[in-house]
């Protein structure tokens, strides 16, 4: 099959399919070409070569339809080659496709940066800076926060992802594989305690803040930090939702104490948890809100957006990169906010969580320690029944078994135990149904 041949976006059939092995034949003589031509420490998870995309499937060289529980990890929650972005980047392909706004810029960037000004939490005066990616746009929150209050610390989580270059590497908690022997890292990088309500003993919110208020304060000082960075709804680290009243309880003495508060939301963002952002949910106001993944349905972007007075500090020249804001991606970020707004993609990301959590608690599985996620970010931690040990090979076991059967799952989670669903916002009720019928069986046999 002709790789090009084959148009995605909503109007693929919204079917299961399997027609080969998985990977079958084709997929299978790619990877041994990838295997030649690509540097080993860059890794597949499921290496079905994809040929089109959309609404709610993967359908790859060798003609299999596989049901997309990962959107390419949380980024085409608009659904692949969505129809709005579709057209806005055709269109913006055949009138320019690079300047370098900071050279001669261009209009799109700058409703990029209303708009963002506009949708993040707090009605207070924005600005906003677009980069490539999560983790440059990270180190580029730290940049700013470190201008502005002229300190130099930064505190994150257990459990934290936050990138894989070198500072975001430093913030990130994991060795394997994010860190292990890439090192040395980015000093300035203190590391305190979250609240994990599945493995910390039902500690409440105010009581967890307090006991990482008490790290920072011991081990840091307020006088030395510029940020607190983290990600209101932990991504990679296992889909660790907080106790209600942490996140509210740091902001406030990151306020109290002249620290910039930086969420995270690059995973979280955009629809994706049932609110336009995650922080929405608790009322909680971030000084910085960092923003990628799906922003752009699939093209590379990622932002930082927050309070003017703290986002100006630095210096005119300071902040910025060659594509940062590309003229592509800011047309397709402005095409994937209006469809969150036309298609009302909140409302839909709250029903697709609502019958996740129903189906899967439905199973009844004693190795199932706990389902958790708000909207359409969904994980079950599994745990040897009775305990909350860590079982990292049944999660494996299940992944590898939902591969087979033609439903794309993510792992994630520092113990590697949790099952991670982040399904496009688009795909259709009877794929959800039928992919979680898949789960159910895959838990049976495993
Ligand atoms: C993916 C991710 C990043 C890094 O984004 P990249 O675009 O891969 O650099 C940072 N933070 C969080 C929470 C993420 O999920």
């Amino acid at each position: 099959m002709n790789p090009t041949s084959t148009a995605g976006g909503p109007t693929l059939p919204q079917v299961r399919r399997l027609v080969t092995e998985i990977p079958g034949p084709a997929s299978r003589a790619w990877q041994a070409r990838k295997h030649d031509a690509v540097a080993a420490g860059v890794g597949t998870t499921l290496p079905v070569y994809v040929t089109a995309a959309g609404g709610g499937v993967l359908v790859d060289a060798d003609g299999n339809s596989l049901i997309d529980l990962g959107s390419g990890i949380a980024v085409t929650s608009v659904g692949n080659s969505a129809p709005r972005v579709v057209e806005a980047v055709a269109e913006q392909l055949s009138s320019f496709t690079h300047t370098c706004f900071m050279v001669t810029p261009y209009d799109g960037y700058v409703r990029v940066a209303e708009a963002l000004n506009r949708l993040t939490p707090g009605d207070h005066q924005k600005r906003t800076a677009l980069f490539n990616s999560g983790a440059e746009a990270v180190e580029n929150a730290v940049k700013i926060a470190r201008s502005h209050t002229r300190k130099q610390a930064v505190v994150v989580f257990d459990h934290a992802y936050h990138g894989r270059t070198n500072l975001t590497m430093a913030m990130t908690a994991k060795n394997m594989p994010y860190k292990h022997g890439f090192g040395p890292f980015a000093a300035e990088v203190y590391r305190a305690p979250l609240s994990y309500p599945f493995r910390d003993g039902g500690l409440s919110g105010a009581e967890a803040a307090r006991r990482a208020i008490d790290v920072i304060e011991k081990q840091v000082g307020a006088e030395n930090l510029a940020a607190v960075v983290i990600e209101p709804i932990q991504g990679e680290g296992g889909f660790i939702v907080p106790a209600d009243g942490f996140l509210a309880a740091l902001t406030q003495w990151c306020t109290a104490n002249g620290v910039v508060f930086v969420a995270d939301e690059v995973q979280t963002g955009f629809a994706r948890t049932g609110d336009l952002f995650a922080c929405d949910h608790e009322g909680v106001v971030p000084d910085l809100i960092v923003t990628a993944k799906g922003i752009a349905g699939g093209l590379p972007l990622a932002a930082v957006t927050g309070r003017a007075e703290i986002m100006d500090a630095p210096h005119v020249g300071g902040l910025g990169g060659t594509y940062g804001g590309n003229p592509l991606a800011c047309a397709a970020a402005l095409a994937v906010i209006e469809t969150i707004e036309a298609e009302d993609l909140v409302g839909r990301a709250r029903a697709i969580g609502t019958t996740m959590k129903e189906r899967l608690a439905s199973f009844g599985d004693p190795r199932i320690g706990e389902i958790r996620g708000r909207g359409a970010m969904v994980a079950v931690e599994l745990v040897r029944p009775g305990s909350t040990d860590p079982d990292p090979e049944l999660a494996r076991t299940v992944a590898a078994a939902a591969h087979s059967q033609g439903v794309v799952v993510l792992t994630c989670g520092t113990y590697g135990n949790v099952l991670r669903f982040l399904p496009p916002l688009s795909i259709p009720d009877h794929l959800l149904a039928e992919a979680l019928d898949v789960l159910e069986l895959v838990f049976k046999d495993a």
